[in-house]
């Protein structure tokens, strides 16, 4: 009697205490998950410039939101988001090239963002198209232009104004550019197919590749020092590493970029090809308000000016203006034409590209 009394005491006791310890667990859980949710950001980032720290920096000001960091190539991140799946950590996704948030959008690896803050501040042509139920899987955050560096002495600005005289047949053997199957030459192709349709584009690509100085090698900065060094005439770079060698602190560097002549291609056409460095959100993101909290910061006329400044890039955020004297020495201090495409399309075209460069056996 006693003992089967005591048992159903031991057992009300120990029911009363699982509850509890349910209970305990529950407010334990719902608890760190508030507190994550209101402290932190995992960002994976392609984005290789110092000067974006101070803007991680003020955001965690701001806000009280830390942003843990993992930072590599573009290819790196979406392989690990890939790798990863529903257990990844990742928020936000930073990545540097068009295609490759294309690409990204294209695999499911990021989540629909709906914001009105974003939408209102980037352009439509700078961010993906909008899902069916009217989400958007990235934003473009800044731009960087695609230009032609020359020797002023040995070429004519009037036989570079274009990127279809690259592969005009007297400009042969003067053409410097990095692989043709960089990220930002894929997206630079992309465009070209957008703009001339696939049979003109294809032609284009022989025609570059009849042109070439010597087989492609090292990054953009390599080409305009290649060009300042006489061992090419005419080169394909982004605008900011002509921009970086301009502000310098090396005098080198400055009379490398001092040298050479400095083009944005087709003012009289369809405008310079823009790439963008764009953000995302990863479809498994567990702190989606900070994620988003985030990118509309990312977007605003304060983090725009250091985000895009910082790497001489331009503001993707309509009505941001800079005051950076390298970009205003590049353009003369007047706006430039730019292509008005959808970015998108860039990535869309990218197994027409692939196609291409095969056929024509692009290096
Ligand atoms: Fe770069």
């Amino acid at each position: 009697m006693m003992a089967r009394f005591s048992t159903r005491e031991r057992n009300l006791a120990m029911h009363l205490t699982l509850k509890a310890l349910v209970a305990a667990c529950a407010i334990a859980t719902l608890g760190s998950a508030a507190a994550a949710e209101e402290q932190v950001v995992n960002l994976y980032s392609a984005r290789h410039y110092s000067t974006d720290e101070a803007l991680y920096d003020n955001f965690t000001k701001a806000t009280g939101i830390k942003i843990n960091r993992v930072d590599a190539d573009d290819a790196g991140i979406l392989a690990r988001l890939k790798a990863e799946g529903s257990a990844s950590p990742a928020d936000v996704i930073l990545l540097v090239d068009a295609a490759r948030l294309y690409r990204g959008e294209a695999d499911g690896l990021f989540q629909p963002i709906r914001s009105k803050v974003l939408e209102d501040a980037i352009p439509a042509n700078l961010h993906a198209q909008p899902t069916p139920d009217g989400g958007i899987a990235w934003f473009g955050l800044s731009t960087r232009a695609r230009v032609i560096v020359y020797n002023k002495v040995k070429v004519a600005a009037s036989d570079v104004d274009s990127y279809e005289k690259l592969a005009d047949p007297k400009n042969k053997g003067k053409v410097c550019i990095r692989s043709g199957s960089h990220p930002y030459n894929l997206s630079l192709f992309g465009a070209i197919t957008e703009h001339m349709g696939e049979p003109k584009a294809q032609a284009w690509l022989q025609g570059v590749k009849d042109n070439l100085a010597r087989p492609p090698k090292g990054g953009d900065t390599d080409q305009i020092k290649a060009v300042a060094a006489g061992e090419c005439d005419i080169a394909v770079t982004n605008s900011y590493y002509f921009a970086r060698l301009l502000r310098s602190n090396k005098p080198e560097d400055v009379a490398v970029a001092n040298k050479v002549g400095v083009m944005f291609p087709n003012q009289q056409s369809w405008g310079t090809h823009l790439n963008i460095a764009g953000g995302a959100i990863a479809k498994y993101a567990k702190h989606q308000a900070n994620a988003i909290q985030f990118l509309e910061y990312l977007a605003s006329p304060q983090a725009q000016e250091y985000f895009a400044n910082g790497n001489n890039e331009w503001p993707a955020a309509k009505g941001v203006e800079l005051g950076n004297p390298a970009l205003k020495a590049m353009t003369g201090g007047k706006p430039f034409k730019s292509e008005t495409i959808p970015i998108s399309a860039v990535g869309a075209n990218m197994p027409k590209v692939q196609q291409m460069l095969d056929r024509v056996g692009f290096p």
